[in-house]
């Protein structure tokens, strides 16, 4: 089923993403875990894509295992900066004889040194999306970031660039994580006003690393309210206890989404089937 299809539904929808194994090596425990997840019977799972396009062949096999042995939508992650058109075309003839007809389409992170080589073949998500939209009937998603993306200058050139990626084909967008609400509802005011109608799905990260997850924040500038910070210092040296603080922050999070009006949640479960459980438990009232 097309993602676009089921976020239309009249309900509150909850989504739940994994990565693939970087090698052969650690193929069935990735697979395992993300059968796991399946078995919560989500109303999709998306499999992200490693940078480089490295692991492309696992993310299809991950995602083309969840849909046809578990029963899960299922959306492929497919980034291109680093590839060439013909390898993403090979991706996406894959996709087609795996019958999956779900791509969230990302440029993916720059080179170390950050600059966009000058003679890659895509250069943003955008070029990526209007080719995905010549080579099949896909339903394309793409990537939006409510505290600005972290190369653009401010929050109004990030959305100009954002609208554009829409009116290349992009059928609904899924958040970077956010850990105050309030930043999901300014940004959606702002998107709305410039004419970004499609759905957006709010991306909720649950810590369960808190000091590693603190660094990455403070490096992209993601804001840490101070409930969160408190939650983390006290909490982030002891693993079992972190898990369970971070649960039930993220499950506080969208508990307050819902409340306010968001459809559409989507968890970064990050292959830890105990962790997209226990949130799935906590919302069993609440998302059905
Ligand atoms: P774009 O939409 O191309 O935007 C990148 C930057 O370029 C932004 O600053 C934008 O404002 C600017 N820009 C866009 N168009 C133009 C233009 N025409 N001219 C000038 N500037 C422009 N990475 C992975 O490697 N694998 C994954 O599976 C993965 N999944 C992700 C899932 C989600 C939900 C999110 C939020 C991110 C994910 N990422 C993933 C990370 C993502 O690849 C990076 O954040 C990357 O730096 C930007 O990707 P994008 O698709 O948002 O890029």
């Amino acid at each position: 089923m097309k993602i676009k299809d089921i976020l239309a539904q009249d309900k509150v929808t909850l989504s739940f993403e994994v990565f693939p194994p970087k090698t052969n090596l650690n193929y069935e425990s990735v697979e395992k875990a993300t059968t796991e997840i399946a078995q919560l019977k989500p109303d999709f799972m998306s499999v992200t894509y490693g940078a480089g396009g490295g692991t492309s062949e696992f993310t299809v096999d991950i995602a083309s295992n969840l849909y046809h042995n578990y029963g899960v939508n299922s959306l492929a992650h497919l980034t291109c900066v680093s590839s060439t058109k013909e390898q993403v075309h090979r991706v996406v003839e894959r996709l087609k004889e795996e019958g999956l007809e779900n791509i969230l389409a990302l440029r993916g992170d720059l080179p170390k040194d950050r600059t966009l080589l000058e003679n890659a073949e895509y250069q943003y998500a955008s070029e990526l999306i209007y080719d995905l939209k010549q080579l099949g009937d896909f339903c394309i998603g793409g990537a939006c970031y409510p505290e600005g993306h972290t190369e653009s200058a401010n929050k109004e050139e990030d959305i100009k660039y954002l609208k554009e990626k829409v009116d290349a084909g992009c059928e609904f967008l899924t958040t970077q994580m956010f850990f105050d609400n309030n930043i999901l509802y300014n940004f959606l005011y702002r998107i709305r006003e410039k004419g970004i109608t499609v759905p957006v799905i709010a991306g909720i990260m649950p810590v369960t690393n808190g000091n590693q997850m603190k660094r990455i924040c403070e490096l992209s500038g993601t804001y840490l309210p101070t409930r969160f910070k408190a939650i983390v210092d006290k909490f982030g040296d002891t693993p079992d206890a972190m898990k369970q603080a971070g649960i039930a922050y993220a499950t506080d999070q969208i508990i307050d989404l819902v409340a306010n009006g968001i459809r559409h949640i989507h968890v970064y479960s990050m292959n830890k089937p105990e962790v997209a459980a226990g949130i799935q438990a906590n919302l069993s009232e609440i998302i059905k």
